[in-house]
């Protein structure tokens, strides 16, 4: 789960690693409170999950409460690479005399923690990594051993951080690794970590990605799996507890596996569609939880065709087939479906369906024609829509 560039500072905050004081508005009056309580100059800065947000636009400096009213109104509701900005963070802005780098995560490849550092920091770091790897200093870390002071002293040196920030970036770098083991995070990572002009070194951004396997034992999480994703689909799809990713195509859908569910993605793509989705039912396919995901697709407006793909190992395909028959007779519809079952008691599936085979729920046998057979509904489904009077509403839902 990635968290919100203030959630992340809070999370920070219990480390012991140091941020600029402020606070998050919803709306431009909240920001201008916010501004007066973390004191003039400050930055307002959207509160989005992806990168670029400065270059975006989406981070602007203020003086004044009518400086705040003017870039929070332009801010709020801004569109950053699809994510639509709905909150802000507004901290006391920072004189930066020079901006790093650091982070935690796993290298897989070496079975252990990465560390990486650099002295060239800031909204150019994916260039430096490019152009100048030598730039980034990076150790692993034994997880039973862990980073000690002077180690960390030792990598600030390394990196060539400037004298004046290399004890505190020690410290910083020692709490920001207790964040990321104690933590149970997959990433932690500061960009850019800043020496200010006065010679304090603190975290001007928060990056930080919780690792879900460890959900367990955080009850505190709660809250930020509360405001994980802002997308209706993906929140109602949460609660039925399936393993749903909302995409931007016409086709909805299912399968069992993770792995077939992506594979279905992609031919629904090399046919010519889009998925409007994916969604990995798992391993049993019983009419609950065909039902659920059937819902949940049903809600979609984008989608236009179904496309179930579902392959019988340990689960007998007429054990699904019985499934998805009974979940159609809860479930009303809007596409037509189109069914690949294939595997363990295939035969047996097939004709437990057959006499319910309409054109709007097709069988196909194999994933490639199945996918173009619901590419062709979807379009089919498409095409009427825009003779019809719905068609505008229609493309602004899709947007
Ligand atoms: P990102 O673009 O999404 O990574 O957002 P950041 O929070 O990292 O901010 C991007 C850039 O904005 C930073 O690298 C800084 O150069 C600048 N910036 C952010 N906060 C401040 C601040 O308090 N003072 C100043 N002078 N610049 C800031
Ligand atoms: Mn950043």
């Amino acid at each position: 789960m990635d968290l919100y560039e203030y959630q992340g500072k809070q999370y920070f905050a219990r480390y012991g690693i140091p941020t600029s004081p402020g606070g998050v508005a919803d709306t431009v009056d909240e920001a201008v409170a916010q501004a007066e309580a973390a004191g003039y100059p400050v930055v307002v800065k959207a509160q989005v999950k992806v990168g670029g947000r400065g270059k975006a636009g989406g981070i602007k400096l203020a003086n004044d409460a009518s400086e705040v009213r003017a870039h929070a109104g332009a801010i709020l509701g801004m569109d950053i690479k699809g994510h639509v900005v709905r909150r802000l963070w507004v901290e006391h802005a920072s004189d930066i005399a020079e901006e790093y780098y650091a982070s935690f995560t796993l290298d897989r490849p070496a079975k252990t923690h990465l560390g990486m550092l650099s002295r060239e920091g800031g909204v150019e770091i994916e260039e430096v990594a490019a152009t100048n790897p030598g730039a980034i200093a990076r150790i692993h870390i034994d997880p039973v051993r862990g980073l000690d002071l002077d180690t960390a002293r030792r990598w600030a040196d390394d990196a060539g951080l400037d004298e004046a920030a290399r004890g505190q970036a020690a410290e910083v770098l020692v709490a920001l690794y207790r964040c990321y083991d104690e933590g149970d995070c997959d990433l932690a990572e500061i960009n850019p970590l800043i020496l200010t002009v006065d010679g304090r070194v603190h975290a001007l951004d928060a990056k930080v990605t919780l690792d879900d396997n460890a959900r367990f034992r955080h009850p505190e999480w709660d809250e930020y799996a509360a405001t994980e994703t802002d997308d209706p689909r993906e929140k109602m799809a949460r609660e039925k507890g399936l393993n749903y990713i909302g995409l931007s195509g016409d086709v909805g859908i299912i399968a069992n596996g993770a792995g077939l569910a992506m594979s279905t993605c992609d031919v629904v793509n090399q046919v010519g569609g889009q998925p409007a989705n994916f969604l990995d039912i798992g391993g049993g396919a019983s009419a609950d939880v065909m039902s659920a995901a059937l819902e949940v697709i049903n809600a979609d407006p984008s989608v236009r065709a179904i496309f179930v793909n579902i392959f019988g190992g340990i689960t007998r395909v007429d054990e699904v087939a019985k499934g998805v028959i009974e979940a159609l007779g809860r479930v009303e519809l809007r596409s037509p479906i189109v069914l690949r079952l294939d595997g363990t008691n295939a035969e047996e599936g097939r004709a437990l369906l057959a006499p319910h085979l309409t054109d709007r729920l097709v069988a196909e046998a194999t994933m490639l024609a199945a996918a173009r057979t619901a590419v062709a509904m979807a379009a089919a489904a498409g095409s009427h829509a825009v003779t019809g009077a719905g068609a505008e509403r229609d493309s602004e839902e899709r947007a």
